[in-house]
């Protein structure tokens, strides 16, 4: 009798592991879906012509349009090449 029961709380134990395991695998699967829906959401550099994800991009507007750059370094050129035109 008590053997048994050690049997089922060991069972038990390993259910309880393998559903662990489970989850954070599914939350993993989610996370990446995730990392690949904001990847989609890319803005292009006008400086590089580089493509950024928009969260990870420098925002600044230019001549009252809104640009996205990968660096400041490119939002510093771009700025001052434009104010160079005009
Ligand atoms: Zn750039």
């Amino acid at each position: 009798m008590f053997v048994r029961l050690i049997l089922i709380l060991a069972i038990l134990y390993i259910a309880y592991r393998i559903g662990k395991y489970i989850f954070q695998l599914s939350d993993e699967g989610i996370q990446k879906n995730r990392r690949e829906i904001t990847g989609e959401d890319l803005v292009k550099d006008p400086q590089c012509g580089t493509y950024v994800p928009k969260s990870s991009s420098i925002k600044a507007t230019i001549g009252g349009e809104d640009h996205f750059f990968c660096s400041e370094d490119c939002r510093n050129k771009y700025r001052e090449a434009n104010k160079n035109k005009h």
